[in-house]
């Protein structure tokens, strides 16, 4: 039974009816969101039946925007570990830290979670095939799942896109084009040449989709941490459909009084190559403003005009939260120190909101009794290595072999 009431315009509140296909909002262009009955949710759902369902995003049933009968294409996304991280907490110098494991989805990253919801939808609202603009995850994660749909995929990403990605697209099966630019560009490109070839255009949060699927991390948090909020909310924040996501499932959750504390202040984290939002953030603008040549190797974060710039800046003003930008050689460090107190090869982008709040407690604006969440959104092994010292070759005499040993592990 799907609780969907309909769909909403985000800025202009202009009402869709679901069960078509949609992009934007028919009436200003601006981003769509499905709108539950959550009343009827609250009553047909407790939090008991809820733990003794199976694994995986799809539990949230009541809260995704399946159709009746409607089956989700799924490879086990969702449910990833809520990691309580002490070593790293002691290290830091907060109360309490936990790391959202992300990269424990298909694809290595969240997009899985996202884009098997928006192919999904897609697959039964009737496209003939799907168009995706990428920094490079996500056009791996649609392919995966258009391919899981059998569903054809075009991948539109930047040159120079972490190859790990690209290797997945293409292996997936869909039609990989590379541009020069970023992801802007590719999104321009599509939005000709979709209409034109009669493809749907998938980019980021131009269907009201992706988002939903996003939305279950939020779901998920608040279920393993009891039903509790977090004092603070670490997020690498590039279209920022996570950060949109998880904010929705804390309204909701609200709405239904699941959750009674207050939510988490959002951190939106970015690059300070490509830092669109924390230059709004900073300049108290109502939206975000094109940046100029966007540079990071945290590819996800290359997003330098994300469409929900606006949606973005709101939630950091209503949760308390902020915005904040790190160098690149504070995202290695981050991603080493993780590696090393915790044993998580985390991605740059999640790297990146380490780095941040290392920042933020320097800065005193996080203090030393908190309980921080950090979205790790991706594993390290999808991307090139940091630059590492070379392991030590062990070759020569057994003196030889003993003495270079105890040389490196000082024993
Ligand atoms: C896409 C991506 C991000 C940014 O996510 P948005 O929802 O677009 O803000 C962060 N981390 C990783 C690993 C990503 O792939």
């Amino acid at each position: 039974m799907s609780f969907v009431s309909h769909i909403e315009c985000t800025v202009c509140g202009k009402r869709h009816e679901a069960g078509r296909l949609l992009t934007v909002c028919e009436a200003c262009g601006q981003m769509l969101a499905v709108r539950y009955d959550l009343a009827r949710v609250a009553a047909a759902v407790t939090k008991d039946a809820l733990q003794l369902r199976p694994p995986g995003m799809y539990r949230f049933r009541e809260l995704v925007p399946l159709a009746d009968g409607e089956e989700p294409v799924a490879l086990g996304e969702g449910s990833t570990p809520l990691l309580e991280l002490p070593r790293l907490a002691a290290h830091v110098g907060v109360g309490r830290l936990w790391g959202k494991d992300e990269g424990q989805n298909p694809t290595g990253s969240f997009k899985a979670r996202g884009l098997g919801m928006a192919v999904t939808k897609a697959r039964t609202l009737g496209v003939k095939g799907l168009m995706i603009p990428s920094a490079g995850n996500a056009g791996g994660a649609a392919a995966v799942y258009g391919a899981r749909a059998g569903v054809p995929v075009a991948v539109v990403v930047p040159r120079g896109t972490p190859e790990a990605a690209v290797a997945e697209a293409i292996i997936a099966g869909a039609y990989v084009f590379t541009v020069d630019g970023s992801i802007a560009t590719a999104g321009r490109l599509i939005a000709r040449v979709a209409p034109a070839v009669g493809w749907f255009d998938l980019a980021t949060l131009k269907e009201p989709y992706r988002l939903e699927g996003k939305k279950t991390m939020g779901l998920e948090l608040a279920e393993q941490l009891d039903w509790d909020t977090p004092d603070v909310l670490m997020y690498p924040t590039g279209g920022g459909t996570g950060l949109v996501g998880i904010w929705k499932a804390y309204e909701e959750l609200a709405a239904m009084g699941w959750v009674k504390s207050p939510p988490p202040r959002f951190v939106a984290v970015q690059a300070e190559g490509c830092a669109p939002v924390v230059k709004a953030w900073e300049d108290k603008a109502e939206t975000t403003a094109m940046w100029e040549n966007p540079v990071t190797h945290a590819a996800g974060l290359r997003v330098p005009g994300p469409f929900a710039g606006r949606q973005m800046l709101r939630i950091l003003r209503e949760s308390g939260g902020t915005a904040q930008a790190v160098s690149e050689d504070e995202i290695i460090a981050a991603q080493h120190l993780l590696g090393r107190l915790e044993g998580i090869w985390t991605a740059p982008e999640s790297a990146a909101a380490l780095a941040a709040l290392l920042r933020l407690r320097a800065m005193g604006e996080v203090g030393p009794r908190e309980r921080v969440v950090i979205m790790l959104t991706g594993c390290g092994f999808k991307y090139p290595a940091p630059p590492l010292p070379a392991p030590v070759h062990l070759e020569g005499s057994e003196s030889a072999i003993l003495d270079a040993v105890r040389r490196a592990i000082g024993a």
